[in-house]
């Protein structure tokens, strides 16, 4: 067995990128900033993806696919939304490559084979999307269009780190038109609460939800409302992003459509993404310094049974009893992994398993069997019980459901034991260092947020939309404001 994994207390950054690697999650590439998913890690991302398309699914959208470069045209109508992802794209100029008469056995770029009109590599879809819906809209009863995207995006990120950070990640993003404003902010409203359960009920991890400010808002939006998660440093995750556009993208577009009284009007659109980044999510919350921590309902493997055994007739008694519990527990819809494979020691397998997050471990010895019982291990809580061998599946499979309420609780605890009220500037300073939300009143202008920002590293990650009203002053520039924001520092 090699070395443990670094300590979180110790160094929590280091702690991530082992685990990520050790559990074999990913991996770095050959290209920089963008990792290999491995197939465990994978697993977990294909659940995520199953359970939110059916949440998409279920409210009515239906998937499609666009292509993956913007004609630079395109990208640039949406003035600000370009001027806001212009930094970060990657833009395609030729389509070809010829051997380099200088170097044999070396290729290079075609200088004749320079494109037309260079392609941007979506960094979001908003331009194609739109420039789509153009053709597709011309009535009111064209709408709603209520279409989802899975695909993977680049943005040439400067500082990347497995996916939290990334520069191509995979993401879905939803794509929304409008004939009313309302109908548009509802629709952003909805697709936050889903995100927010998924994130809550599936990935245990519990949200804040609220409106980005301006400073922070996607670009080309009119409100972007988020969800974020607290991280076991204290740091906070932006967990998803869900945006009304208003009409920005039609006007940029010309996307019209005959109202009802057979007037023309400009469409209304919203956008909303989750991405690679939940896998991050799920693992800075939960996991300890043994390993992953997974919440069952998203698990791979829910159970893993390690046979403890001398022979092979030992084996074979052991696989009597229990490949009919595997069976059983199959037909519940638990997933089972019965590991008799001899060229490891069951000491190295709990220890595997355990980095892998396997939420429940069962060890069966030649002694429990006469027993009639067996050894359950639970991963989140690291307690051993044993357990009669009788009625062993539906113990089991009430026991994933305690556990996958257990582990959002203990977060929702570590939450709210770091959320602090703070309303002096010194306060501020000495708490942000601690780590944790701060509650802080603030006056509302970027100028306040950015002078926070630059003093501390300090962002406001939201406003709550629970957020109540409340008479305070500035916990920086003393101004008036009537309700309390969240700071933290984020990744
Ligand atoms: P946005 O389109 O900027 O609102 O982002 C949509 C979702 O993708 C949000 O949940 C972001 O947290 C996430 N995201 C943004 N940039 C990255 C990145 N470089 N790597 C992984 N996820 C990202």
């Amino acid at each position: 067995m090699s070395k443990g994994l670094p300590k979180r207390s110790e160094n929590y950054s280091e702690w991530y990128n082992e685990l990520v690697k050790r559990a074999d999650l990913a991996e770095n590439s050959a290209v920089r900033g963008c990792m290999v998913i491995k197939p465990y890690g994978f697993s977990i991302w294909e659940k995520m993806q199953r359970a939110l398309d059916d949440m998409f699914k279920e409210t009515g959208h239906t998937n499609a696919y666009f292509p993956l470069f913007v004609p630079k045209s395109l990208f640039e109508a949406e003035e600000k939304n370009a001027e806001g992802f212009a930094k970060e794209c990657a833009v395609v100029t030729h389509y070809r490559l010829k051997s380099d008469p200088n170097n044999p056995g070396k290729l290079m770029v075609d200088p004749e084979a320079k494109l037309e009109e260079e392609l941007v590599v979506r960094p979001t879809s908003e331009a194609i999307i739109w420039n789509t819906y153009k053709n597709w809209i011309q009535s009111h009863r064209d709408l709603p269009i209520l279409i989802n995207q899975w695909a993977n995006v680049v943005r040439w990120e400067m500082r990347t780190r497995m996916f939290l950070r990334t520069a191509e990640f995979l993401w879905q993003e939803g794509h929304t038109a409008h004939a009313t404003e309302k109908e548009a902010m509802d629709e952003t409203k909805q697709m936050l609460d889903v995100y927010a359960t998924f994130v809550e009920e599936w990935m245990s991890v519990p949200v804040i939800k609220g409106f980005k400010t301006a400073n922070e808002r996607f670009a080309g939006a009119e409100e972007t409302l988020c969800i974020e998660a607290m991280m076991q440093d204290g740091k906070a995750l932006q967990a998803g992003t869900s945006h009304f556009l208003g009409q920005n993208f039609a006007k940029a577009f010309d996307v019209k459509f005959q109202n009802k009284e057979g007037k023309l009007e400009h469409v209304w659109g919203t956008s909303w993404g989750v991405s690679t980044r939940l896998m991050g999510a799920l693992i800075m919350a939960h996991s300890d310094d043994l390993g992953l921590v997974l919440p069952p309902k998203l698990a791979p493997i829910h159970v893993v049974i390690v046979p403890i055994y001398k022979g092979d007739e030992d084996l074979e008694a052991i696989k009597a009893v229990i490949m009919p519990i595997v069976k059983e527990l199959k037909s519940l819809g638990i997933t089972v992994k019965f590991d008799d494979n001899d060229a490891y020691r069951p000491g190295w397998k709990f220890a595997e398993y355990e980095l892998k997050g396997v939420p429940l471990r069962m060890a069966v010895g030649m002694r429990d069997l006469q027993n009639g019982v067996i050894e359950l291990a639970r991963r989140d809580t690291l307690t051993k019980e044993t357990r009669p061998i009788e009625g062993i599946a539906t113990y089991i499979k009430d026991l994933l459901d305690e556990i996958q309420t257990a582990i959002y609780q203990k977060a929702l605890n570590f939450r709210q034991e770091n959320m602090f009220k703070v309303d002096t500037w010194a306060a501020f300073e000495e708490q942000i260092e601690k780590g944790g939300f701060l509650l802080c009143h603030w006056d509302g202008t970027s100028e306040t947020e950015e002078k926070i920002k630059e003093l501390t590293k300090a962002t406001i990650r939201c406003i709550p939309l629970d957020a109540v009203e409340e008479e305070g002053v500035c916990v920086y520039s003393g101004k008036p404001s009537s309700k309390r924001v969240v700071f933290a520092r984020a990744y």
